[in-house]
């Protein structure tokens, strides 16, 4: 395949994509000389939509004109705020609209969810998590273990590659719970990799880790918004993420949490710690001194939330009903296996492609070892408009986006890589 051939492709590609006309609803960066850049860092901060200035602006201009009453009394009562997000993030994970909450940010919901699920027992304290865990999340895991008199060291056991392979087998990840069964408190993983790329198959950890009585709890930064998913019918204990990745939500916006409501409506709520905006609505303003828990997620939420950070959100989620995430996931994986097609047929000897080949096995990034010259490599997409990320040692992150990315991208991408790999021969 040559570029001009490729171009040929993305032109009818991009002719034919009935979610085209979802770019132009969001504000792409310029680069220096004017143009738009290549967006491909989605993965780790989304584009602003259009629409997130005046939901921003609406409530600036209720807070200007109502002081407290904007609590009340504008179109979109902040008192009530929160709720508006229900309906769409049960979509977006696959739940019912009381099993999850938009509340605080990703690693403060961990904690949250590690203090209410996370329950160790002297001979049954371990948690099995993936290999390259976020370190946020190895972090909070860590503290929670150590914070309940067990050194983590000996509590954590790592799923990991085999020798020679990037990516972990859902055969070996179950094997590796069973035959940690007895000992293990906790399986706590990530949806997809943040750094290979790879999705997990979260009922099948979900139903092994079940099956011994172990609690099953998943980190889905990488994967809201981006794979399709059905915690509710997975049976998933608890879940958290964040919104300004795939979720457009902006810089630190607040995150998302999912409780099933096995736990969120068991007739003896779970311990956890306790907010007055967790605590039942009815009676919230009563300022009683006993917390009794709103049933469902919403009853995990601490305090009055970060208004302008939801409503920054709130437009994004709205395209995301727009779109469809059946008809994203479709665009995804023809946007990504285009990707794929082209490092694997342009480069096949200067760069591997460590995400799995599989459309099950993956979201839309791809995580690529780039054999000779990584950094200028990656320098040079920079220096030409084409925005991604890296990871030490040798790998760029490339996360072609359905919602706003074209095919044309990836064939600019693939263009500015050919000519460094021109210069890099030996
Ligand atoms: C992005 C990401 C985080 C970030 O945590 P914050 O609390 O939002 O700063 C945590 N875990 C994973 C797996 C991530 O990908």
């Amino acid at each position: 395949m040559t570029i001009a051939e490729l171009r040929t492709q993305a032109d009818e590609l991009d002719r034919i994509d009935a979610l085209a006309h979802f770019r132009a609803r969001f504000c792409v960066p310029r680069h220096t000389d004017g143009s738009e850049t290549t967006y491909l860092c989605g993965n780790s901060l989304g584009l602003a939509p259009k629409a997130a200035r005046a939901s921003v602006e609406q409530e600036l201009v209720a807070w200007e004109a109502l002081g407290v009453e904007g609590h009340f009394k504008p179109e979109r009562p902040w008192v009530s705020f929160h709720e508006l997000f229900a309906q769409h993030l049960a979509k977006i994970v696959g739940a019912a609209p009381h099993e999850v909450v938009a509340m605080n940010t990703l690693t403060v919901n961990l904690h949250l969810m590690l203090t209410s699920f996370y329950r160790p027992a002297p001979a049954r304290y371990k948690v099995l998590v993936g290999h390259a865990a976020f370190p946020s999340d190895r972090y909070a895991l860590a503290s929670q273990i150590a914070l309940r008199g067990f050194a983590p060291a000996n509590a954590l056991i790592t799923a990991a590659p085999r020798a020679g392979e990037h990516t972990l087998r859902i055969e070996d990840v179950v094997a590796l719970i069973e035959q940690h069964a007895s000992e293990l408190a906790l399986v706590l993983m990530d949806g997809v990799n943040y750094y290979t790329g790879e999705r997990i198959d979260i009922a099948a950890i979900t139903e092994a880790a079940h099956r011994y009585g172990i609690t099953a709890g998943f980190d889905l930064a990488h994967a809201a918004g981006n794979v399709p998913l059905a915690l509710h019918d997975w049976d998933v204990d608890f879940a958290v993420w964040c919104h300004y990745k795939y979720l457009n939500g902006g810089p630190g916006c607040v995150a998302g949490c999912f409780v099933h409501e096995r736990h969120g409506f068991a007739r003896d709520p779970l311990p956890r710690m306790a907010g007055w905006w967790g605590h039942d609505k009815h009676s919230r303003f009563q300022m009683g001194p006993e917390f009794e828990p709103i049933p469902g997620a919403e009853g995990w939420q601490l305090s009055n939330p970060p208004l302008f950070s939801l409503a920054a959100l709130l437009p994004s989620l709205e395209l995301f009903a727009e779109a469809g995430m059946d008809r994203l996931r479709a665009k995804s994986e023809a946007l990504t296996g285009f990707l794929d097609r082209a490092l694997r047929d342009l480069f096949p000897e200067w760069i591997e492609v460590i995400t799995p080949a599989a459309p099950t096995h993956r979201g839309c990034q791809l995580s690529v070892r780039v054999m000779r010259d990584a950094k200028k490599a990656f320098t040079a997409l920079g220096a030409n408009g084409v925005i991604c990320d890296w990871r030490e040692p040798d790998v760029i992150r490339l996360a072609p986006v359905p919602l706003y990315n074209r095919f044309a991208d990836v064939v600019r991408c693939a263009e500015v890589l050919s000519t460094i790999h021109e210069n890099s021969h030996a």
